[in-house]
């Protein structure tokens, strides 16, 4: 039984829509719909601290009794209560061994089960034939010792997902929507979309939708990390979870449930640990080699003592500590908490690392192309002016609309919104087409419009004899000049100019500064192109690609070894974005899971490409530490388990501190990771 954080339903495997079980974890769906995948509580957590305080109680009397205190019977007390801590609390060991056995595997449960049931044997084989040699007290001591490193982590861990629950906190429980009956508070996870919601200043906005009525400040810090709050009004979008500051503003719901922003962003971190960096497919790899390998190193080093005519229970120390000290157990967190803490921090600050390979490339760029619409220029494109060969600017507009009517483009966006026409249904064109990196061409009264650049007018043949001169005019003071042809003749020009970024010229700066080689790719001519890129400080241009083009840039810088990422808005440079290193979306407003980047930036800010850079090296580095300490901090120790150091130290390791240590290498995992909450994400 679990309580659900967001609308605190009580679920369990009966009542959650769906039970998913990832790496041996459960994760249960919140049957009300109002919230993504979260991690079943360990059902084990009360019941590890129980065997664990039973583990340790019985281990003290063990340690008592052997060095402490004389009583009748004792080693057959000894024999009792070691049995009861090596089946009992042990049991988990012998079932963990069992199931890998089942799998064809050997796993650190196999190591522990070897281990100390060897040591737990060799004292029942000493108490029979009273040989004297009893060693009750290792085998308890290092289940204890390998329990309170499991529970240790589990503590840890669970302050690890408490980023989760922080986002998932934010998500809003009640709304106010208007009904027929007036106005009615609702949960949110019955909010509709086309529902009119009521938004008080001071309160949540309930859902994502657009603005209908009013206009406030908005805080969305908790999406964007951006502390200023941002001015919304009519037709605006709004983001559910984020805080309405001043005025009343209703709205309009235009997403619900778990197609929401702040939804998408809580399962994301809430699976962000079930991926996997490819460097831990590597360590996977290894460590189904290295438990027999170990294996392997324990009966070898024991025979080699045992010829080296050392007694059994010199061998058998060599061989118990080699079989504990190596155990990988701490592997399977190295990655894990990394990652669910690495990537809640970038969600947090409005950088959603969707899955380990983005990450791991992001750490690794050396090469940044950024498109330029949109993403070095604000995106929102201005008409500057209209050059018109005789014809009236009205119906010069008119057809200019009817055509741009059919597209997307900032540039259709910019021309239909200064034109202030409103089509009548009529003046529909009856037919669009969208030549990518050119333009649009329209069919309406039997003639064709063709509205896009000097390719798309060269394509059908039609001369803009006379208007070269002053084209090149106007792109070289960076403006983007859009040609209308109506039935096959050059009607006029519209031209038309985005504003760079205002932090444009810094991001290109740090990100030079960085070693980081700076590329701008666009669909708009070398004039405009460099114009633009000079203003941003950006050397390195390619103009007039085609989307086409702008992989086969891509591919070629791969081919040369850079490791690229490509920037852009995601709408119209997806397949770009697909074949980079790296795709980083920007401003994604609300559907992150439409885009195509491996790294989605909710705020449209160019210097949020670096500290996704940066926080996905600081990650990967928190791996690799953390691979390290669950790792080579094991291989290493395994000689001196093995009694390599003998001979000059006169001691060997026992094998209760090799336990102990091994669990130490766990804690030091967790620990390491938890060091990523301190990490500030834009410096
Ligand atoms: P980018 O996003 O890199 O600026 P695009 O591939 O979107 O490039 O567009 C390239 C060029 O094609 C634009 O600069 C513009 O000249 C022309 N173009 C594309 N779509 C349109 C449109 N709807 N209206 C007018 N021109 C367009
Ligand atoms: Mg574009």
């Amino acid at each position: 039984m679990a309580v659900d954080p967001i609308c605190g339903m009580q679920v369990d495997e009966k009542t959650a829509t769906i039970t998913k079980t990832v790496n041996g974890k459960k994760y249960y769906f919140c049957s009300s719909n109002c919230l993504a995948a979260f991690e079943a509580p360990e059902k084990d957590f009360a019941n590890l601290k129980r065997i664990l305080m039973l583990s340790a109680g019985l281990t003290i009397v063990i340690l008592l009794l052997m060095f402490a205190v004389n009583v009748p019977y004792e080693n057959y007390i000894l024999l009792v209560l070691a049995s009861i801590v090596q089946f009992y609390p042990g049991f988990r060991y012998y079932k963990g061994m069992l199931d890998a056995f089942k799998a064809k595997t050997a796993n650190m449960d196999t190591l522990v089960a070897i281990g100390t049931s060897a040591a737990w044997a060799y004292s029942v084989y000493g108490l029979f034939t009273n040989s004297n040699s009893l060693y009750f007290d290792t085998s308890a001591l290092i289940i204890t010792f390998i329990l309170l490193g499991k529970f240790l982590e589990d503590v840890a861990k669970g302050r690890a997902s408490q980023a989760l629950k922080k986002l998932m906190d934010l998500t809003p429980r009640t709304a106010i929507v208007v009904r027929a009956q007036g106005e009615v508070e609702i949960p949110v996870s019955e909010i509709k979309t086309e529902d009119i919601c009521i938004v008080k200043p001071g309160e949540k906005i309930p859902t994502d939708g657009i603005v209908i009525f009013g206009h406030s400040e908005v805080d969305e810090s908790i999406i964007t990390g951006e502390s200023m709050p941002v001015s919304k009004s009519i037709g605006d979008k709004v983001i559910g979870g984020t805080i309405n500051k001043s005025e009343l503003l209703k709205i309009k719901a235009t997403k619900v449930g778990q197609d929401t922003l702040l939804a998408q962003i809580v399962e994301l971190v809430s699976s962000a640990h079930m991926s996997k960096v490819p460097v831990q497919r590597l360590a996977d790899q290894v460590s189904g080699y290295f438990v027999p390998a170990v294996i392997f190193v324990a009966i070898a080093s024991g025979f080699y003592w045992h010829y080296a005519s050392a007694n059994i229970t010199f061998v058998l120390t060599v061989a118990v500590s080699v079989l504990i000290i190596a155990c990988p157990c701490a592997l399977g967190l190295a990655t894990p908490t990394a990652l669910l803490l690495g990537i809640g921090k970038g969600a947090e600050a409005g950088i959603l690392i969707r899955n380990g390979e983005a990450l791991e490339s992001a750490g690794k760029v050396d090469t940044v192309i950024f498109d330029k619409t949109g993403t070095i220029t604000e995106g929102r494109p201005e008409v500057t002016g209209l050059h018109l060969m005789q014809i009236e600017k009205p119906l010069f507009l008119k057809y200019a609309v009817i055509a741009e009517k059919g597209s997307s483009h900032p540039i259709a966006k910019a021309i239909v919104d200064y034109s202030d026409i409103r089509l009548e249904k009529h003046k529909e064109a009856e037919s669009h087409q969208i030549i990518p990196g050119k333009g649009v061409k329209a069919k309406f009264q039997n003639a064709y419009i063709l509205v896009g650049n000097k390719a798309l007018l060269k394509d059908e043949n039609i001369s803009i004899d006379g208007f070269e001169y002053e084209i090149h005019d106007l792109e070289m003071q960076g403006q983007t000049v859009v040609l209308v042809a109506y039935n096959h003749k050059f009607i006029g020009a519209v031209s038309i100019a985005d504003k760079l970024k205002k932090e444009a010229r810094s991001a290109v700066e740090s990100l030079k500064k960085q070693g980081i080689d700076v590329y701008m790719i666009t669909g708009d001519n070398e004039k405009v192109a460099s114009h633009i890129a000079r203003e941003a400080g950006i050397i390195n241009i390619f103009a007039q690609a085609l989307p086409q083009d702008k992989l086969k840039k891509i591919k070629e810088l791969q081919s040369h070894g850079a490791v690229v990422a490509m920037v852009g808005d995601g709408v119209n440079d997806g397949p770009a974005l697909a074949a980079a290193d790296v795709g980083i979306a920007v401003g994604a407003g609300t559907d992150i899971a439409k885009e195509s980047g491996g790294i989605v930036l909710i705020k449209s800010d160019m210097r949020d490409v670096i500290s996704a850079i940066k926080l996905s090296k600081y990650i990967m580095a928190k791996v690799k530490q953390n691979l390290f300490w669950a790792f080579f901090y094991n291989v290493a120790a395994i000689p001196i388990a093995a009694g390599v150091l003998y001979p000059i130290t006169g001691t060997l390791l026992n094998p209760a501190i090799a336990a102990l240590a091994m669990a130490f290498s766990s804690v030091s995992v967790v620990a390491n990771s938890l060091l990523i909450k301190n990490f500030k994400v834009r410096k």
